[in-house]
């Protein structure tokens, strides 16, 4: 399929949604009971003869967390951060190289997650403009048209936030393996931590189990890791404070298990300093953090190149961007389940189609076409929406 070359970009709209978890999601520093997200739906025009145009969309997703309780940015503060500062300049210039597009978000401080959800649609209206599937153009992999090339399949991991009994945790274990998940990830906070982790080995045995303390630990509690070390964990994830670089590195050097760093991976000037300091041997990339698909591509061969393997971490988001980080993962240094799970598994609704499904034996195939291949769902976008803004160029 040939494009019009002459595409321009006409508006972008702003779609703030919100849709009801199924049941609140506690971690050690917080609880959320609905997810917000902020779609950013950016229209161009095409004329391919006088007379004859055609429209594109690009789809991307802005995704912190109600409450700010995770970072610092909150939907409220992304809202504006898109509306005020971010879509006004982008629609001064359009860019629609979207790695032009992420440099140029340089000169404005800060809102990761502004940034990488107009850097997603900018991403998913460039492949299709250029006739390939988002993976191909975000891994620079040829696809030849006609010719039929599929992306692996990426393993999903369950993650299971702090349960009010033991019982309930290890009822949520086993419901996550029956579905197939490939590894489970529990949350753990002072106090509740090794009693968690043993009653899940007796119950499970030997699966492909984690921990994740959202950086409630300080090294004086060195003593929980040394107990943690010897479930045989694939890692631990976050156990201390995001700025604890060295303290991580000291952590590191008394442990079997391979740290993981997730809350201290947030810029590529961070991600340098972990590798530096030997702070972790596992990093969890989250794109919204990163302000993007582009800048944690940039970190994802960053690790590589130390020989650090990493994994797609979520906030998590809604179906937009779950997607299109799915298509990052399909990059080689990503050695580990997702956190990426099924659209069903946190939220009543999703605003794509077809939802994201995990197989029996808890893969994620990513549907064929153009773009990310799931479409945005405008029926469903307008039934959750509870705030939109149009800005035309
Ligand atoms: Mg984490």
């Amino acid at each position: 399929m040939t494009r019009p070359n002459s595409f321009t970009v006409s508006a972008i709209r702003l779609h703030w949604i919100r849709i009801p978890l199924h049941e609140p999601f506690r971690i050690s520093n917080g609880e959320v009971s609905t997810k917000d997200a902020i779609l950013v739906e950016l229209q161009a025009q095409g004329y391919d003869a006088p007379g004859s145009t055609s429209a594109l969309t690009g789809w991307g997703e802005a995704s912190p967390m109600a409450g700010g309780f995770y970072s610092a940015e909150t939907p409220e503060s992304t809202w504006d951060a898109l509306r005020l500062q971010l879509v006004p300049g982008f629609l001064k210039q359009p860019e629609l190289d979207p790695r032009r597009c992420s440099e140029r978000f340089e000169e404005f401080p800060g809102e990761p997650f502004a940034k990488a959800g107009l850097e997603g649609a900018v991403w998913d209206l460039c492949s299709q403009l250029n006739s390939r599937p988002l993976w191909a153009e975000l891994t620079g992999v040829e696809v030849r048209e006609g010719q039929i090339a599929k992306p692996r399949d990426l393993a999903s991991g369950a993650a299971i936030g702090l349960m009010p009994t033991v019982d309930l945790l290890l009822e949520r274990v086993a419901r996550f393996l029956d579905e197939g998940y490939r590894r489970i990830k529990i949350k753990i906070e002072p106090g509740h931590d090794v009693e968690l982790v043993r009653a899940v080995r007796q119950r499970f045995g030997d699966i492909p189990l984690m921990v994740d303390a959202n950086a409630a630990y300080r090294l004086e509690d060195r003593h929980v890791f040394d107990e943690l070390d010897g479930f045989g964990l694939m890692m631990i994830e976050q156990p201390l404070a995001r700025e604890a670089l060295a303290e991580h590195a000291d952590l590191q050097r008394h442990l079997r298990t391979p740290i993981c760093l997730d809350e201290s991976a947030d810029t590529l000037d961070s991600i340098r300093e972990i590798i530096r300091l030997g702070s972790a041997r596992i990093l969890n990339l989250k794109v919204q953090r990163m302000g993007g698909l582009w800048p944690a591509r940039c970190a994802h061969d960053l690790v590589l190149s130390a020989g650090i393997p990493c994994w797609l971490g979520t906030m998590p988001e809604l179906g937009i961007a779950s997607a299109q980080g799915l298509h990052l993962a399909t990059l080689p240094n990503f050695k580990f389940p997702t956190d990426v799970e099924a659209s069903e598994r946190w939220y009543v609704d999703d605003i794509i189609t077809p939802p994201i499904e995990v197989s029996r034996d808890g893969f994620i195939e990513l549907p064929d076409g153009l773009g990310m291949g799931y479409q945005a769902d405008l029926e469903k976008v307008s039934r959750y929406r509870v705030r939109l803004e149009e800005l035309r160029t």
